[in-house]
């Protein structure tokens, strides 16, 4: 059995056809793709303004920006999450600080966020963004969170890198309803692709034109945002400190296509999640637990292990890895990397998440996962779960 990652991107033919029309036209990069990839993300998502970007990283640091996090603000997100969702507040010049999360479904807890909001007040330190995961694909409880908001007058970035295609309360995650900017990601072993890719959708044009100039070098060509009249057709003014952030027409073609194939991709995940639930319902697991608010995009399955009932967490890891089967965990606390030392976090402050990260497994789940390969991830999880 050939290596099984626990994701993969699915190219056809026609994504690698657009991608070579691009190749062959005028624009490698600022041509017509990347405003279309945008305008069908709006369509998809049922969101205004859609600013597509080089990566997921740069639109959380883009969004970031556009809500005015500077030095001496603190952004809040979950521990359970990659790196990026707590180092664009960094990028800034902010301070992060961490939530633990829902022993459920591994989001940022309502609960815990409540109590560390009514102590921030009391000492001062309330957050200026508060950035909710939704890991795995699975929604937040964003109307709870956005009710917090209105409360403690915080803005809030949806980080949904894993919930493209997936919906809240009947609605596509990334309409903002419940938030001033949704995040996706298109890393290849995202749900869609661009190679690297990311965008920020919101419904408030001033944010998105924000993220529009600091995208790009925060240069504007138009006349109502400049200072002075134009001294010729050549002008263009620099009137804030911008980035090179863009997108490709090249990702952006490709994106337009994978976009074609996104609700097929997310019933295929939709279909493994359920083979999964049925096929390890008898084992000493805890399956993904699913919050009826919302329907998950599926990126990751992930399960955790009954450590009074199987071998541990790491021999486990081990021989599912031995069985060629690329499980993952997603993920490590942030307050326990090296570079976050120096903010000296306590793991005590976060019992969860810290659970979480004891019991925890990714397992493969794409969308060209065959039943071989499903088949042979059971049997070697019943066997690795053995002492
Ligand atoms: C992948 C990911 C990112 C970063 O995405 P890139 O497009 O690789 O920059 C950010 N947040 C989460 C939760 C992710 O999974």
């Amino acid at each position: 059995m050939a290596f099984i990652p626990y994701g993969r991107q699915s190219i056809t033919d026609d994504d690698i056809q657009s991608v070579v029309k691009v190749l062959q036209s005028d624009f490698l990069t600022q041509g017509p793709a990347v405003p279309a990839f945008e305008k069908a993300i709006g369509q998809y998502s049922d969101v205004a303004h859609v600013v597509a970007s080089n990566s997921a990283t740069s639109a959380l640091h883009l969004a970031c920006l556009a809500l005015g996090v500077k030095a001496g603000d603190i952004v809040w997100t979950s521990p359970i999450t990659f790196v990026a969702s707590a180092n664009c507040a960094l990028y800034c010049g902010a301070k992060v600080d961490f939530v633990d999360i829902d022993a459920n479904t591994y989001n940022i807890s309502v609960e815990a966020l409540t109590k560390k909001l009514k102590h921030a007040e009391t000492v001062g330190k309330l957050p200026k963004v508060v950035i909710p995961v939704h890991l795995s694909g699975q929604p937040c409880d964003m109307k709870a969170i956005y009710a917090l908001s209105l409360k403690y007058g915080f803005s809030i970035i949806e980080d949904a890198s894993h919930a493209i295609g997936a919906s809240y309360q009947g609605k596509k995650v990334g309409n903002c309803q419940f938030s001033d900017i949704t995040i996706f990601s298109f890393h290849p072993v995202k749900i869609i692709t661009t190679g690297e890719g990311g965008a920020a959708t919101t419904k408030d044009t001033k944010l998105a034109r924000k993220m529009q100039l600091l995208r790009s070098h925060g240069v504007t060509r138009e006349a109502s945002e400049m200072t002075q009249a134009a001294d010729g057709p050549w002008y263009y003014q620099q009137i804030d400190l911008g980035f090179n952030y863009r997108m490709t027409d090249m990702q952006a073609a490709l994106g337009l296509s994978q976009l074609t194939n996104l609700d097929k991709f997310i019933d295929a995940r939709r279909v493994i999640a359920k083979k999964y639930n049925d096929g390890l319902s008898t084992l000493p697991l805890t399956l993904p637990w699913q919050d009826q608010a919302g329907e998950s995009a599926w990126h990751l399955y992930i399960i955790r292990l009954d450590l009074t009932k199987t071998d541990s967490h790491l021999n486990v890891f081990k021989k599912l890895r031995a069985a060629e089967i690329g499980v993952n965990l997603h993920y490590m606390p942030v307050y326990r990397q090296p570079y976050y030392e120096q903010f000296n976090f306590d793991k005590n402050d976060y019992p969860n998440a810290e659970q979480y990260y004891a019991e925890a497994i990714s397992i493969p789940v794409f969308y060209a996962f065959n039943d071989t390969e499903f088949a042979h991830v059971i049997s070697s999880l019943k066997q690795s779960l053995l002492k």
